[in-house]
């Protein structure tokens, strides 16, 4: 007992030094291509070694597994209807003013108020673009894509490396802190490894260069790969992978990978190879970053999260990359690291939500009395820690697709909300249904413990299954999040 006292002592003086945070989020990296899973044959040595140090979070989800609704989850702690941001942030949906407000308080808005140098670098998806567009490669389609962020939209960054949407990885584009709109500049560099410079540079911090050297920091690195288009990274990290052809066909033969008749079996078999070598450039430079972080002195005192914004179907089911219920897309990476503070572990049983992040992490850093009452996500910080709190039985699932948006035949944005799909995922059951605007509404029941690769649709099956979690998990959701979408069985 008198040890225990004794420890209690040590880490509550501690506590006087908020902690460091390191935010790592690649874009589009599903939960399976975590290497130590043992579910795709991928190498991610650092992120082995990493998630042997922290707690892996086997069930996390992005709720709205597509770019801006995640960003706008994570930063706002708040779902979807509440923040706003109900689909990506694009020059089309721009007359829906959907983008991050500049009014919402987020995570990183408290940590600057609290005496923080925060760091934002690379991709936000946060912005519309607006005209004059941006001249750049993602804004000559039709519907542009990037656009700049200025410095009374970032939300409390004052170290700023960033875009918002530029698909080019080889040659990324960014603005820096002082950039002014028209003064971006591209880089010949692949974009994590230029981030992963940067993040050392910040990190290394030379003359004060990039923040404060008396104040905590809070770094967000936001990757571009394993995000698309999956040719453009060093062959370095293709040629990883020339002798695993036998582990990437037992990969092909998945009963969900449809066969080469289907443009989406070609698909999944043109790409994945590079996909997995994407994510195992990322690994590398996720471990350049976490070496800088010990070299520098600041391992101990760094809370580091690794986690992606949704994940890739890549052509499973039918579906190119997200915006849809399978784990593919759904199941996200989630690891937190904080040495003495966080005992490593793996799992299962927390449902973790993306607007769960920013409570539980403002909680853990000693900043639990300053979070808004509009923050909808939970704390877990005790739970992190080795404590017990209340655990959630669902995860909300939410998508409204952006051409249903765009279409002025089915109304104003408040009855376009009311249509679209959304669902719940609980320890066992993944339910989606799909009330569409202009046709039967499609129900989707999958029980993952019986059916991992969600092969068989139960919903005509099971329908008081399907109502029972419809008013037990979902109905409780909607009502939570302000969303009025609403299902009746007929
Ligand atoms: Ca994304």
């Amino acid at each position: 007992m008198v040890i225990v006292g004794i420890l209690l002592l040590g880490s509550c003086t501690n506590k006087s030094t908020p902690p460091n945070l390191l935010f790592v989020f690649p874009d589009q990296m599903r939960a399976s291509t975590l290497g130590f899973m043992e579910k795709e044959p991928v190498m991610t040595p650092h992120l082995d070694r990493f998630a042997s140090e922290g707690l892996v979070l086997t069930n996390a989800v992005s709720n709205a597994p597509v770019c801006s609704p995640y960003r706008a989850m994570m930063m706002s702690g708040r779902y979807p209807i509440s923040n706003g941001v109900v689909s990506n942030t694009t020059s089309k949906l721009a007359p829906l003013d959907i983008q991050l407000r500049k009014d919402e308080v987020c995570w990183s808005d408290i940590l600057k108020e609290n005496g923080y140098s925060l760091g934002y670098i690379g991709k936000w998806h946060l912005d519309y673009p607006h005209e004059p567009y941006i001249d750049c490669a993602n804004n000559r389609g039709e519907t542009k894509w990037n656009e700049w962020c200025p410095p009374e939209r970032r939300h409390g960054f004052d170290f700023w490396y960033s875009y918002d949407t530029y698909d080019y990885h080889m040659k990324p584009l960014y603005w820096s802190t002082d950039a002014k709109r028209e003064e971006f500049h591209y880089v010949d560099q692949w974009g994590p490894e230029h981030e992963a410079d940067m993040a050392l540079n910040y990190l290394a911090n030379e003359n004060g260069e990039y923040r404060d050297n008396d104040k905590p920091f809070a770094l967000v690195v936001s990757m571009n790969p394993p995000h698309m288009p999956y040719n453009q990274l060093p062959d370095k990290y293709v040629r990883m992978y020339d002798d695993m052809d036998e582990q990437i066909q037992e990969l092909i033969n998945s009963p969900s990978v449809p066969d080469t008749s289907d443009r989406w079996g070609k698909y999944y078999r043109k790409h994945i190879k590079n996909q997995l070598a994407m994510v195992t450039g990322v690994d590398e430079q996720f471990g350049r970053i976490l070496q800088g972080l010990k070299d520098f002195g600041y391992e101990k005192n760094t809370i580091v999260v690794f986690t992606s914004d949704h994940g890739d179907n890549l052509g499973k089911h039918g579906k190119i990359s997200k915006t849809n219920p399978y784990e593919e897309s759904f199941n996200i990476p989630f690891i937190i690291r904080w040495p003495d503070k966080i005992k490593p572990r793996h799992d299962s049983k927390l449902l973790l939500s993306v607007p769960d992040l920013y409570p539980s992490l403002l909680d853990l850093m000693g900043f639990s009395k300053e979070i808004p009452d509009a923050v909808e996500g939970s704390s877990f910080a005790n739970y992190f820690t080795g404590g017990d709190a209340e655990l959630p039985t669902s995860q909300l699932y939410f998508i409204v697709r952006h051409n249903n948006l765009l279409n002025p035949e089915f109304g104003s944005l408040k009855q376009k909300l009311s249509f679209d799909e959304r669902g719940i995922r609980t320890e066992q059951y993944t339910l989606m249904i799909d009330r569409k605007a202009n046709g039967p509404t499609d129900i989707y029941l999958w029980d993952r413990k019986a059916d991992p690769y969600q092969m068989n649709n139960l919903a005509k099956e099971k329908p008081e299954l399907v109502e029972k979690l419809y008013k037990k998990e979902l109905l409780p959701w909607l009502i939570k999040t302000g969303d009025e979408w609403r299902w009746e069985r007929k």
